[in-house]
């Protein structure tokens, strides 16, 4: 596995995310969109707050997989399923690269024990 490659990408990514979650949370402050005198427009503007609390959660969420992932990389333990121990399917990493299960985990079939139980 090219894991260079790999790491450039999950970089990028975790760039990508920071950024969409610092935007959000940007606006989420009013920075530049100063909470409107007006309540109907105050409204707009709670309801538009979820939106972007709902971005700024998913992003975070995201990044945290994606550090993991970077961290799993750096330990030589990338492609190994953290659930059972196996082997992680080449093309789900490719797929879904900040993942740490392999596929069968990740559909729940081995994922009601506790973690790192085998058997
Ligand atoms: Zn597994």
């Amino acid at each position: 596995m090219d894991t260079k490659a790999v790491r450039d990408r999950l970089l990028k990514r975790r760039d990508e995310l920071r950024q969409r979650a610092s935007d959000a949370s940007a606006d989420l402050r009013h920075e530049a969109d100063p909470l409107s005198a007006d309540f109907a427009e105050q409204v707009t503007q709670r309801e538009n707050d979820d939106v972007l609390g709902a971005i700024s959660h998913s992003a975070q969420e995201e990044l945290q997989q994606v550090e993991g992932a970077l961290r799993r990389l750096a330990s030589g333990r990338y492609t190994t399923c953290s659930v059972c121990g196996e082997d992680i399917e080449p093309e789900r990493l490719e797929a879904v690269p900040y993942t740490d299960r392999c596929r069968s985990c990740a559909e729940g079939g081995r994922a009601a024990g506790p973690r790192g139980v085998r058997g």
